[in-house]
């Protein structure tokens, strides 16, 4: 029965390893792209250094359970993540497709934490608790900071638009 909290838990934090290279690519991307949006940049680049923290954390929990921290499906998960943002990138509406992603990637984000902070008990790993919370609350104020900016980047997206026309 341990084992299979403990398994559940590993595949969780791999997956969650995955999720987050992801969000660094998907960051690296947009941030190389957002010099009209400063405060939106500001955000993201800081968000950026608090996902290499996370990866660091999600390696940490890894190695505490005995398992290496390296794995072949980060690769993939980041070329997804390099086409999505070229993909938004060609379009005119790309910091409107960036903020939307951005809204659904940060509360998938929530969940996987909240789900892996279920299973730290079970899984005979309580100390993987607090770092994970301290992830958890990163990706709750990146959401709520995203979910509250919307109408205003809208706007401002609108307003460029008339500046170009
Ligand atoms: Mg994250
Ligand atoms: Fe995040």
């Amino acid at each position: 029965m341990a084992n299979i909290a403990r398994d559940t838990f590993v595949v969780g934090l791999r997956n969650a390893h995955a999720m987050e290279v992801q969000a660094r690519e998907l960051m690296e991307r947009q941030s190389e792209r957002l010099d009209e949006y400063p405060e939106v940049k500001a955000k993201v680049v800081t968000h950026l250094q608090e996902t290499n923290e996370q990866l660091k954390r999600l390696e940490q929990c890894l190695e505490a359970c005995g398992e290496s921290s390296s794995s072949l499906k980060d690769t993939a998960q980041s070329l997804m993540a390099n086409m999505t943002a070229m993909a938004h990138s060609v379009a005119g509406d790309e910091i409107l497709k960036n903020t939307f992603a951005n809204n659904a990637f940060e509360n998938f984000e929530i969940a996987a934490y909240k789900s892996l902070i279920a299973l730290c008990s079970a899984a005979g790993m309580p100390e993987a608790k607090a770092p994970l919370e301290a992830s958890l609350k990163e990706e709750q104020r990146m959401a709520a900071w995203i979910d509250s900016n919307v109408e205003k980047v809208t706007m401002e997206f609108l307003s460029h638009q008339r500046q170009a026309a």
